[in-house]
Order: C-alpha cells, then structure tokens, then sequence
C-alpha cells in the first residue's frame, strides 16, 4: 500500500471515531455511512464497515452485540449498560454504575475466569409507549 493511500485510510478511519464518540445513540453502520459521507462524500459503505470493524478490533470503539438483530457501535469503550427498546430498537446508555458483585458471584464455579461482563435491559421507550397508546385508543374507538 502506498503511503498516500494509508494516510488517506488513517484520516477516514479517524473522521467515522470522531463522529461515532459524539453521537449516543448508538448507531449501526448504515447510520454511521450516513453521518461521514457528510464529511467524506466519496466514501463507500464497504469502507465504512471495514473501519468500524478495525476500531472495534483494537478497542477504540464497542461493538454491541446483544439482543438487536442490527450491529452496533458505540464510542464509548468503558464498560457501561444499556436498555434497548423492543418497539423500535433504539438503545440508550444506563445510568447506572457497574455491578461489581455479578463477576465475583459467578467466579469459581463457572469453569471461566470471568474478564468482564454485559448487560441490556430490555423495555419500551417513551416515543413508543405514546404511539402504542394511540393505536390503542384508535383501535377502541367505535366505528
Ligand atoms: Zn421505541
Ligand atoms: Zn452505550
């Protein structure tokens, strides 16, 4: 590879780890695409993909791989928990502090030397409750 084409390869990978770290709402690749070919217009969504997967590799940003059907990417790289709506599968940061005690507990009798841990918790967000309700009282309506 030429010189030029990895700095190019460098500035794009920084510009998606940029953009990636000032967005909470964790995004998945296609949503990340849209976001960086604002500041790159040429850029592919293959590119996109490869990178966010370098960056996941080497530990600049987190890959969320849990109950959601769709991969996505956090900037923030500290272990933290979230909650994903099950309506429309958007995911928010918990606020809340680590359980510590979940490791220690499991330690010792699972047969694994326990490295870290993940938790989602599942509901149903406020922009959903309300459609929902709406539909409900549609529904109820008589004809
Ligand atoms: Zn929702
Ligand atoms: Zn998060």
């Amino acid at each position: 590879m030429r010189k030029t084409q990895t700095l190019r390869l460098t500035r794009q990978r920084s510009i998606i780890l940029q953009e990636l770290q000032n967005l909470k709402t964790h995004p998945n690749a296609d949503e990340i695409y849209e976001i960086v070919r604002k500041d790159i217009p040429r850029i592919s969504l293959g590119t996109v993909y490869r990178n966010l997967e370098i960056l996941s590799d080497i530990g600049q940003i987190q890959k969320l791989e849990l109950g959601g059907t769709v991969k996505r990417f956090d900037g923030n790289t500290e272990n933290h928990y979230h909650i994903r709506c099950v309506h429309c599968n958007k995911i928010v940061d918990a606020s809340m502090d680590l359980i510590k005690d979940l490791e220690k507990n499991l330690n010792g009798n699972s047969g694994f030397t326990i490295l870290d841990h993940r938790l989602e918790f599942l509901g149903i967000c406020r922009d959903c409750e309300e459609s929902l309700s709406n539909l409900e009282e549609e529904i109820a309506k008589p004809m």
